[in-house]
Parts: structure tokens; sequence; C-alpha cells
């Protein structure tokens, strides 16, 4: 039998992928040929040895692998557009019907890996940036029949970013870009980093003002009041894994009563050590019993390599059942951040797909 004959989830929604953690290695070796790049790997077996975790590791081995292949892509007009059609096919061969894929503009405007280079001329502007990857998802999404929008990514280390990225939200959403993010090394709570007056919570408050939707990754491996900032001084409504939440029984509850949304990513969690490597004492199973509003994604599946349907395989295996599944795609879908009339259209579309499931 094969994978797809035995998917028994035709529509799936994903709300936490980073665009650049999905690239194909394969584009990542034909664009280093085409620019010039010079690679230590001979080939995409070699490539994929060295940005490829299977087993447990952490969040910054996570991040090396993001420093091995960044350059190739960072700074490169066409190389950014092909990985955003190219994703937009690798979701719609998933049945990935909505999807909205996330990055930091700086860090693929420039093909510096040191970051004191960051802002050297002669590469992409974050504006470019977030100009190609929009129009390829836009192409992808019409060409591959499926909905895929972005969000921007601050990163907690540059702060010094955060502002233009809330600018780039609101000038890029009417091409599809729904949100703003978080990312990065999670122990830099952002009012430790530079001060109350965060320039993070500045961009993140001045986002809630001019209606941009908030996510940010916090309580992976950081702590439970990083997912305490992150929902009273970012003002998120969803968060990134949230997974250390657990250790704050009042946030857990309140987090309950908002109906905040968490991103959980189950092998992601495990590879990163969030989380234990017993799949049966997963949070995700707590957040089920207590009907905590989630959904479940693969975060950087070129890096896992993992597809949506192995982290539901691997829900299940935790003891999730089908139904408790497809109820997180239909969080997903509810917590999305697509406009009202696109989100109903999915939650319709969805309803017919899983009207036999009696979970609708
Ligand atoms: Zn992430």
């Amino acid at each position: 039998m094969t994978a797809d004959s035995m998917d028994s989830f035709p529509y799936k929604v994903e709300l936490h992928v980073h665009i650049d953690g999905a690239v194909r290695p394969k584009t990542l070796l034909q664009i280093a040929s085409k620019r010039g790049i010079t690679l230590p790997y001979l080939d995409e077996a070699s490539l994929r040895k060295a940005i490829c975790i299977k087993e447990p590791c952490t969040l910054q081995v996570l991040l090396k692998a993001f420093d091995e292949y960044m350059p190739i892509l960072a700074g490169d007009k066409s190389a950014l557009y092909r990985m955003a059609y190219e994703f937009c096919e690798d979701c719609a061969n998933q049945g990935i019907r909505y999807v909205e894929a996330r990055y930091s503009p700086h860090e693929l405007a420039n093909n510096s890996p040191e970051p004191e280079h960051a802002l050297e001329p002669g590469n992409l502007t974050p504006t470019d940036v977030v100009a190609t990857i929009c129009e390829g998802l836009q192409r992808g999404s019409s060409d591959f029949a499926i909905n895929a929008k972005s969000i921007l990514c601050c990163m907690r280390h540059r702060p010094e970013w955060s502002m233009e990225v809330l600018d780039l939200c609101r000038r890029y959403r009417d091409n599809g870009v729904v949100g703003i993010d978080i990312a990065g090394e999670e122990y830099l709570v952002c009012s430790q980093q530079d001060g109350a007056n965060s320039i993070h919570h500045q961009a993140f408050l001045d986002a809630c003002k001019h209606d941009i939707h908030r996510t940010a990754h916090a309580g992976e491996v950081g702590s439970s009041p990083v997912v305490k900032e992150a929902m009273d001084q970012l003002k998120a409504e969803r968060i990134g894994h949230g997974y250390l939440i657990l250790d704050d029984k009042e946030l857990y509850a309140r987090a309950h009563q908002q109906g905040v949304h968490f991103e959980m990513c189950p092998i992601s969690s495990i590879r990163t050590r969030a989380v234990g490597p017993d799949i049966t004492k997963h949070p995700m199973l707590r957040f089920a019993d207590d009907k905590m509003n989630y959904s479940i994604n693969t975060d950087d599946p070129v890096i896992f390599t993992n597809t949506l349907l192995e982290d539901y395989q691997m829900a299940l295996q935790a003891g999730l059942t089908r139904q408790q599944i497809i109820t997180t795609i239909f969080n997903a879908a509810k917590s999305s951040f697509a406009p009202e009339k696109e989100k109903t259209q999915i939650l319709n579309d969805l309803a017919k797909v899983y009207a036999t499931s009696g979970d609708c």
C-alpha cells in the first residue's frame, strides 16, 4: 500500500511551516550550481545527510542546519520565487489545501551567513524578498489549486528588524501576507533583551492596532513565562508550539478560556527534545482531553524529513483518534489568519470533505 492510499485526511490545513525549512534539496543543489556557489556536498544524498535531522537533538542543532543552506537561497530572486512556487506544488501533492508559510524577510534578503554582513548592499532588500515570495505563492496557489498565505517573522536576536517586518506586513496584506511571528533562540525573552519597552513588543502592539494577526514561537524549549509574554505583551492569538505552558496551570486555564490556538508540531518537538521521546506522553494528548484549541503541523519538513500526514500518523500513534485529528484540522481552519470570506469557504469545504465522519 502506498502512503497516499493510507491517507484518510484528504483535506489538510497547515499553519506552522517555515518555507525555507520546506525547500527541496534537489532545488538547493541546482540553485547553488546556477549561482556558482561551491558546496561541500557532491550530491543530494550528502546534502540531505548534512541538513536532515532524524534523531533527537537540540533547537540549536536545528538552527545550525538552516545556516548550512540559507546562503544558497538568500539574496537570489529566482531562487526565492522557485522555492515558493514548488512549495505550493508539494502542498498540493499532500492534500494540504490551505497553508500559511512563514519566513524572515531579512534572513532571506542577504546571502552572507555572517550576521554582521547581513545588511551589506548588493543583495535583495527585505521588500524584494516579500514581493517575490508573495508572487511565487500566488502563482503556485493558482496553478495547483490551493490557498497559500504567508506570515513574516521577526527574529528574537535582531530586534532592529522588527519594525520593518511590521511595515512589510501592512504593505503586503493584499498580496497574501496574513500575519506576524517571532522566531529564533527562545531563551531571549524580549524584555530581557532590549528593556521593558522592547522593540518586539512595540512591533506586535502596532500589529494589533493595525489588525495584523499575531503568532509567536513560545514555550517550545524556553519556559512558560515566554508563553505568558507572547499572550500578554505580544498579544499573540496563536502560539507556535507552546508545550511548556503546561508548567503554569493558571496560564493554561486562561489560554483555554481565551481560545488561544497552539500550533503543535509532534515530529519536530521530539527531534528538538522540546518534549520527551515517549510520544504517548506528548502534551497534545492533554490538550485533546481538555478540548484546547490546537493543530498539528510539520515545522521544517526538509530538515525533519516529515510530511503532514506523518505528523498525523504520529498523533494517532500517541493515542489520538482520527476524529480528534479531524477536529484539529477544523481548529486550524477556524484559527487561520485567512480573510473571513476565505475562512468561511475553507470551513464549508472541510465540512463537505469530512461530512461522513460525523465530526462537523
Ligand atoms: Zn517554527
